[in-house]
């Protein structure tokens, strides 16, 4: 019993935390404000807020819902970003405590504990940005470069860290890939014809970041010719690359389909209901976060699912 409550009880506590941080970050980082200095205050009365009622969760609920200052009501926000990254830190470890450490949402062959622990990170860093992205996006329009640039390095040096650990004969993508080449004269397969192993994995994903900046960047080049105005900015070319860093190019394609999807029918919804017109800015780049998040948790069997109808 005790082991399971650790298991499950520190990274609460510490999804937690980072919640109460990323809390900091949605608040300031859109206003160029530090997220280190100065100490948290209420965003109302100004006043400094002492670290007994800066308790994730806890201080919200004992504090009523409102600043000890100036009794004005706190955002519902902090403690509900703060439950969410919380309960995503447990998520995380979901596949590992049902399948016995056999992953499940990055198909491979077999895992080994350094590449569990990293796709552990991958899980809690693209899950902490997206939520403040996709927060930030819907409140100000804006996708910093905080989080989209700093999200592309963490994502390629996890890819980096995870090469370094691949064995030498190993190799997590080939199986994925393999292409056989058929051409006359040629009496024996040729084999994999691209890179292998750590430098297919790590050159693949860069490919993968590159691909999928210019690919929003080019729907954006498009949709300015089409409707004569600028349709989304470049901080969702960063953010649809920052997926790519973290999660490959497919899973980037499904996020992108699925974000296309969920702003269209939210447009389509605004409009039926005349909360909006055609000149309607629509904050994309929570959709986009939405697709992340889509392609993160059912993302492999939604490619299994779309690959299987090709063959
Ligand atoms: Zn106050």
């Amino acid at each position: 019993m005790l082991p399971i409550a650790l298991i499950l009880g520190i990274p609460f506590v510490l999804g937690l935390l980072f919640g109460s941080f990323l809390n900091v970050c949605i608040e300031r980082l859109p206003r160029g404000e530090s997220v280190v200095s100065p100490r948290s205050r209420c965003p109302d009365c100004k006043a400094q807020i002492r670290w007994y009622d800066n308790v994730p969760v806890l201080s919200y609920v004992l504090l009523r819902r409102r600043c000890r200052a100036c009794k004005e009501k706190i955002s519902f926000r902090y403690p509900l970003v703060e439950s969410a990254m919380g309960a995503w830190f447990v998520a995380g470890l979901a596949p590992y405590l049902t399948n016995g450490f056999q992953h499940v949402y990055f198909q491979q062959p077999r895992a080994t504990i350094p590449d569990l622990i990293i796709q552990y990170l991958v899980w809690i860093a693209a899950g902490f940005l997206l939520l403040g992205l996709a927060i930030m996006d819907f409140r100000t329009m804006k996708l910093p470069d905080s989080f989209t640039i700093t999200g592309i390095f963490i994502g390629l040096f996890l890819v980096c860290a995870q090469a370094v650990f691949l064995g030498p004969d190993e190799d997590a993508v080939k199986l994925q890939h393999q292409v056989r080449i058929n051409s006359a004269g040629a009496g024996r397969s040729l084999g994999n014809v691209f890179l292998t192993g750590p430098e297919h994995l790590i050159y693949g994903r860069l490919l993968a970041v590159v691909c999928a900046f210019f690919l929003l960047f080019g729907i954006r080049w498009l949709y300015k010719r089409v409707r004569g105005r600028e349709g989304m900015g470049l901080g969702d070319a960063k953010l649809l690359a920052m997926i790519a860093a973290f999660l490959g190019f497919t899973p980037a394609l499904v996020a992108l389909f699925v974000g296309l999807l969920s702003a269209t029918a939210a447009a389509l919804v605004l409009l039926a209901r005349r909360r909006a017109d055609l000149a309607t800015k629509l904050p994309f780049g929570t959709f986009l976060c939405i697709g992340g998040f889509v392609a993160m948790i059912v993302g492999q069997p939604i490619i299994a699912w779309y690959t299987g109808f090709l063959r």
